[in-house]
């Protein structure tokens, strides 16, 4: 579910998560790990700054493992903790209680010397829409609590969900938004399906898609649809594919809609392999970097 994002709803959901970390000990935050820089809040770091954080690149399924291993030795460089995981599988998951309690082991340890009870930790799962985090919460709390596609501004008690002995989590999540007014944030979420089609152009996404492919995974594309070269002239490879896989219209042009679909929903489902679109040099760098 793609949710539309006004200043309003971007303050309240800052407002929601920010209550909820009065309660708790640990913030997870849960990444698409196709995607470790546009899925992030870019507010995060300000937001949950006082919290210790444990980052969870989820869907690692879907992503490039040699890229995975990048990301997490960059974000581990900046000191942080971090996992790669399938929510859905539950692959990567037994760390997470480890993870957590390692974050809280100084203040526990605090709180143990004067005499306090240890508790379990209590952690609240933040991300934007789309991440996996109602998927994690079931699989941690193996049974259906959290519903899929919870909406900001829907307020209810909140409850704890035991996971073992050890953690204690908040049943709903913290839902924040990504850095919508980068264009390539907003290509990159839409290609993985992360925000709905109908916000952006379906042609302007596979345009983007294809390029992407062209530069950083070229076997793949010529694989699947028999292109060696993506050329300035993207329309030619629109027609290759259209003419590959009988995306026509009627007179017997190639229908562009009926390309994208195809190109996009064969890339979402895994078909052109496992992808990831940023790597840690994009981030330093302006240029995308060498073909694999
Ligand atoms: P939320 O909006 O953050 O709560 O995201 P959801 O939990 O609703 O997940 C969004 C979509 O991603 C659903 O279709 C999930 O089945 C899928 N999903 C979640 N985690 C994974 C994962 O680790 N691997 C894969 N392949 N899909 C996942």
């Amino acid at each position: 579910m793609a949710i539309q994002w006004f200043p309003g709803h971007m303050a309240k959901a800052r407002r929601q998560v920010t209550e909820k970390l009065k309660l708790i000990d640990v913030v997870i935050e849960l990444i698409d790990a196709r995607l470790p820089a546009s899925s992030r809040n870019p507010m995060i770091d300000e937001i949950i700054s006082h919290k210790p954080r444990l980052m969870l690149l989820n869907k690692a399924d879907l992503a490039d493992d040699k890229v995975t291993k990048e990301w997490i030795a960059y974000f581990e460089a900046q000191g942080h903790k971090v996992l790669a995981i399938d929510a859905q599988s539950g692959k990567g998951m037994k760390e997470i209680i480890n993870a957590c309690q390692e974050l809280v082991k100084e203040k526990f340890d605090k709180m143990r010397a004067k005499g306090i009870k240890p508790r379990a930790v209590r952690a609240l799962i933040v991300g934007i829409p789309n991440v996996g985090k109602s998927t994690l919460i079931n699989k941690l709390a193996k049974k259906n609590i959290a519903q899929t596609g919870d909406r900001p501004g829907v307020t209810k008690a909140q409850q704890w969900i035991k996971v073992g002995k050890e953690i204690e989590l908040l049943d709903t999540p913290g839902i924040l938004w990504p850095k919508f007014e980068d264009e390539l944030v907003g290509l990159r979420l839409a290609t993985t399906g992360a925000i709905k089609d109908s916000i952006m152009n379906l042609q302007d996404i596979t345009v983007y898609a294809l390029r992407f492919l062209g530069e950083r995974y070229p076997k793949r594309l010529e694989e699947r649809y028999g292109i060696t070269a993506i050329t300035d002239d993207i329309v030619e490879a629109f027609d290759a594919i259209g003419k590959l896989r009988g995306c026509l219209m009627g007179g017997g042009d190639v229908d562009y809609d009926k390309v994208s679909d195809l190109v996009l929903r064969e890339l979402r489902g895994g078909r052109l392999g496992r992808l990831t679109f940023e790597r840690p040099i994009d981030l330093e760098v302006s240029t995308e970097g060498a073909p694999e």
